[in-house]
């Protein structure tokens, strides 16, 4: 589903090729669906670093004219959305910073849990920052360590708890460092005699570079001349990937840890439809990312798989409208229900999951309309109950319904005929890898998350 939550960006990082910028421009915009607030490209041609950045779509902010102009042979970019320290131009990243060491480009995707508390030590320092966005921070810890810059970005990297994946370019070096839990994906892959990182493998599709291998759980790996050489800030972690990549953001053509997205949501659809069958006419999916789930469903009991509700690529995001009015006119500008598929059938509705039950009564509510006997709604990822503090925007619990009512209410407040969800036990053996992050199904956090800051107790040189 859309909007229904919002991850915080997509990276994607290039190092020794001629055509490092254009190929960033096509990297990002295979990263679209993960923001699409801003976008940021900063380019290398080995002694200089140049940055181009703005607010909007990738092919809305980047010209043919200003492409040109961003030359080099190495190259960071970046898909924003903004969940923590606000919007603007000035937070669009990858930011740069110039000192009298060089200059030096950086990007983030993911939300670091304790980052007020390591800024307010900072700023009483002496740090000025010049962004309010969290990913800031690694440029001052790393001004203020000694040694190589390998050492100082390993000493850096300790202080922060949380999920990222960062991406580092000096005139002639790229960086590339991953949380210690591994909670959102990064990937490697190679191009011609260089290098490519991005958020996920199918950016790589798209601009025709071979997989090499996952980031691992605290890996920073140097790219110099010489190659990929890998180093650990932190041993030991155990992976925590985010299930949400598997369910909801990630796109189906991409590979997470060896696991294809598709595949995993098509399994998630087969092992709910053996948890909770329905005797039903038609299996249909919301768009986009409850389809994969709907055709394991169908697959397994047998049932039509149909496309019951059409989705209008080319409309505006819903969001951005002010009142109730215009946001239910912003549904059905999306959305379509096919009456001639629904009408007089007993319908299974698969969806990925439910966050706030808005947008699901809505969608209901249009295959009523349009002439459904029964919708019985089956959701292939386990109830929302706990909110998200590692980048996705739904991080207090009342934004999410699934925490403040039960099945069965939730039932008669959206308007179905019945309803279920899949159970965790599903979810782990669909998506066929144990080192996930269910913290929002079940409450148990990987990392701290220092709600309160003098829990922290952080003490930087
Ligand atoms: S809490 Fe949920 S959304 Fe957040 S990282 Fe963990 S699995 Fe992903």
């Amino acid at each position: 589903m859309f909007n229904k939550m919002n991850e915080e960006c997509g990276v994607f990082g290039i190092f020794n090729h001629e055509n490092a910028c254009e190929l960033t421009y096509y990297g990002l915009q295979a990263l679209q669906h993960r923001g699409q607030e801003g976008t940021g490209i900063v380019t290398s041609n080995g002694e200089r670093l140049i940055q181009y950045k703005g607010e909007g779509l990738v092919n809305q902010v980047y010209q043919k004219e200003n492409l040109k102009n961003i030359i080099g042979i190495h190259a960071i970019g970046h898909v924003r959305y903004t969940t923590n320290g606000g919007g603007g131009l000035l937070n669009v990243q990858p930011f740069l910073f110039r000192s009298q060491k060089g200059q030096l480009g950086l990007c983030h995707n993911g939300n670091i849990v304790n980052a007020k508390n390591i800024k307010d030590h900072l700023e009483g320092m002496g740090s000025i920052f010049q962004t309010t966005s969290d990913t800031e921070i690694l440029a001052h810890l790393l001004k203020r360590q000694a040694g190589s810059f390998i050492e100082r970005l390993k000493e850096s990297l300790l202080y922060l708890e949380g999920a990222f994946a960062f991406l580092v370019l000096l005139e002639n070096e790229l960086y590339i460092a991953l949380d210690k839990y591994g909670l959102r994906p990064l990937s490697i892959g190679r191009i011609g005699d260089g290098y490519v990182v991005a958020s996920e493998t199918c950016a790589f599709t798209t601009i025709g570079a071979t997989y090499i291998r996952d980031v691992k759980p605290g890996e920073v790996i140097h790219i110099d001349e010489k190659g990929i050489h890998s180093h650990h800030y932190a041993l030991n972690h155990n992976c925590h990937m985010c299930s949400m990549e598997y369910i909801y953001f990630s796109r189906p053509d991409s590979d997470l840890l060896n696991v294809n997205v598709h595949a995993s949501r098509k399994k998630c659809g087969i092992t709910l439809a053996k948890e909770s069958p329905v005797d039903a006419d038609i299996v249909i999916g919301v768009p986009d990312s409850g389809m994969s789930a709907a055709i394991g469903y169908a697959e397994a009991l047998q049932l039509p798989f149909e496309m019951g509700i059409i989705k209008n690529k080319y409309s505006g995001r819903t969001f951005i409208e002010p009142s109730q009015a215009l946001r239910e006119q912003g549904v059905k500008m999306k959305l379509s229900a096919v009456c001639s598929i629904v009408k007089d059938k007993k319908v299974v509705l698969i969806d990925d999951s439910i966050v706030r039950g808005t947008t699901s009564k809505k969608i209901i509510k249009m295959l009523r309309d349009a002439g459904a006997k029964e919708v019985h709604v089956r959701i292939a990822s386990p109830e929302i109950k706990y909110p998200c503090f590692y980048g996705v925007d739904f991080s207090t619990y009342d934004e999410l319904i699934c925490a403040r009512i039960d099945v069965e209410s939730l039932r008669k407040k959206i308007d179905a005929t019945s309803l279920s969800f899949l159970s965790i036990d599903g979810l782990l053996d669909s998506v066929s890898h144990q080192g996930l992050c269910l913290a929002c199904f079940n409450g148990k956090y990987p990392t701290h998350l220092y709600e309160n800051i003098e829990d922290a107790n952080v003490e930087i040189k």
